[in-house]
């Protein structure tokens, strides 16, 4: 028997998994069609004019070591559909009390010898992961690493990959600047950095600010979603907004359907359609704190207290390892912190299509507990100007998110948690359920393709790479 399907594919959601998986299986052939709820693609890639007309604010991601490294974007012509990465002359500033700043430089030495006594440990730390980033990042950016593709690599590295990161910046470094440089890249893990694998985290993105840089896009990270959908529409997929899912109903009829959803919102749509043993697993999966953002329009730069903090587009705000710790483990046990540990992005300083001649724009977030809804305006506020005095009287405007907001904006944000649930040690590897591959449902042509999945979240597009390998994997093409 033959079924006559409308397409090969149906991606629901247009997030940059949606559109990497969409990407993959039109690549191969397939017909595709990208489903999104929003009247604008992009999920987690979007910006828009959230203060005052002329700023134009990333809504969510902004700085984007792992979509520069991917191994999947850097395949795709995506500077022939208009993507353009600029690159600060710093990945990384971390401003300190007292005037003070650490600067994580491309160069390792250039890094090092800011650092004082610590510059050599600096040095031998970070060096050979730079040399070897491209095995580093194959073996983080995929399922289950079992076999490693590189054991000898993998292997070299391991201790310092699944150790806590307070552990691993304590032992390696004496003074504070170097140990409050390592805690805020492993902050981004958004666990305690008490839990092991936390330092994995923090190498990472260390390793790939010296490796390929911390860049952003010019004319903000809309112009990612825009070039991947270009080039989408170029291999005849086609993209439908404003085209919510609640059930298959709203679905037209397909060989495969992947969601770039949560498992939340997975189990809504398919219910008791699911096996119960499969729905149980997708029922405990966990999701972690939230995030709550400001965007701010400037009458001018940030006026920082250090003025190397201006040589980067992004700044990690929380001042020394422990402070950094304290925050992170209070929002893990479910209290909004006084003096949160705050990322911040002044994309404008270095893109002069963010702002009208003269102004800035300023992003910047902290990690709340999840579902919160405390407003955190004035505590990042005050965060900024304890580093760059005179901020609040540069602010035109500002535009404020609680983690409630960013669920309203973002359904894939379940109370608030921007990586698709929480990446500690286990659900690193298991997400979103135990299964070989977790990219498959037990419901025949049922996927998954959102940072839901391994490798998890950021803006790399692997998870929709992975799960698109998994549907022609089932169909025997590849
Ligand atoms: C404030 C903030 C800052 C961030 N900063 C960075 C950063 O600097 N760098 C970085 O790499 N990452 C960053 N991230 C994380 C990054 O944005 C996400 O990890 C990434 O977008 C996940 O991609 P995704 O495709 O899995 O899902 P999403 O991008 O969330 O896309 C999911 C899409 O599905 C749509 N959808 C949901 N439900 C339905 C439905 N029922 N029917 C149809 N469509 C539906 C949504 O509208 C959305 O468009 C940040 C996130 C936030 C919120």
């Amino acid at each position: 028997m033959i079924d006559h399907f409308a397409y090969d594919a149906v991606i629901v959601g247009s997030g940059p998994n949606g559109l990497a998986a969409a990407i993959t299986l039109a690549q191969a052939g397939r017909s595709v069609l990208v489903l999104e709820a929003k009247d604008t693609i992009g999920g987690g890639t979007r910006t828009k004019e959230l203060t005052l007309p002329g700023f134009w604010h990333d809504v969510c991601s902004a700085i984007h070591p792992l979509g520069i490294a991917s191994s999947f974007f850097r395949s795709l012509p995506l500077s022939d559909y208009g993507l353009e990465w600029i690159h600060p002359e710093a990945p990384l500033a971390h401003p300190l009390d007292g005037g003070r700043a650490v600067i994580q430089e491309r160069s390792i030495d250039a890094t090092a010898e800011r650092l004082g006594p610590d510059g050599p440990a600096y040095r031998k730390l970070f060096a050979p992961m730079v040399e070897h980033w491209q095995e580093l990042l194959e073996e983080f950016l995929r399922p289950l690493p079992l076999p490693p593709k590189h054991p000898l690599v993998s292997s070299r590295f391991l201790l310092k990959f699944i150790q806590p990161a307070r552990r691993l910046a304590e032992s390696a470094f004496s003074g504070d600047p170097a140990r409050a440089l390592f805690a805020g890249m492993a902050a981004h893990s958004i666990l305690p950095l008490e839990h092991i694998i936390t330092s994995a985290y923090g190498l990472i993105i260390a390793t790939l600010g010296h490796a390929v840089g911390w860049p952003m896009a010019r004319g903000g990270t809309q112009r990612l979603s825009e070039a991947l959908a270009g080039y989408l529409r170029a291999l005849g997929g086609e993209i439908v907004t404003d085209h919510p899912v609640s059930s298959m109903g709203d679905v037209p009829s397909a060989r495969d359907v992947l969601f770039d959803l949560t498992p939340r919102q997975l189990l809504c749509i398919l219910g008791e359609q699911l096996p119960a043993g499969y729905r149980r697993q997708l029922e405990r999966y966990r999701y972690g704190p939230g995030v709550f953002k400001v965007d701010f329009a400037l009458d001018g730069p940030i006026p920082w207290q250090a003025p190397e903090v201006a040589r980067s587009a992004t700044a990690h705000l929380g001042g020394t390892l422990q402070e950094i710790a304290c925050s992170e483990r209070g929002v893990w046990r479910g209290e909004p912190q006084e003096r949160p540990y705050v990322l911040l992005a002044q994309q404008s300083l270095y893109d002069d299509t963010r702002a009208p001649q003269g102004k800035h724009t300023v992003w910047a977030y902290c990690h709340v507990p999840h579902g919160s809804s405390v407003d955190m305006t004035s505590r990042i506020e005050a965060q900024i100007e304890r580093f760059a005095p005179g901020f609040r009287d540069r602010i035109l405007a500002k535009h404020s998110m609680s983690a409630v907001d960013m669920e309203a904006y973002n359904p894939n944000y379940i109370g608030g948690d921007i990586i698709g649930g929480v990446a500690d040690f286990s659900q690193t590897f298991t997400r979103p359920a135990l299964r070989w591959s977790p990219y498959t449902t037990p419901l025949k042509g049922i996927f998954i393709c959102s940072s839901s999945t391994p490798p998890g979240g950021g803006v790399h597009g692997m998870c929709g790479y992975y799960a698109a390998q998994a549907v022609l994997r089932t169909r025997r093409d590849v």
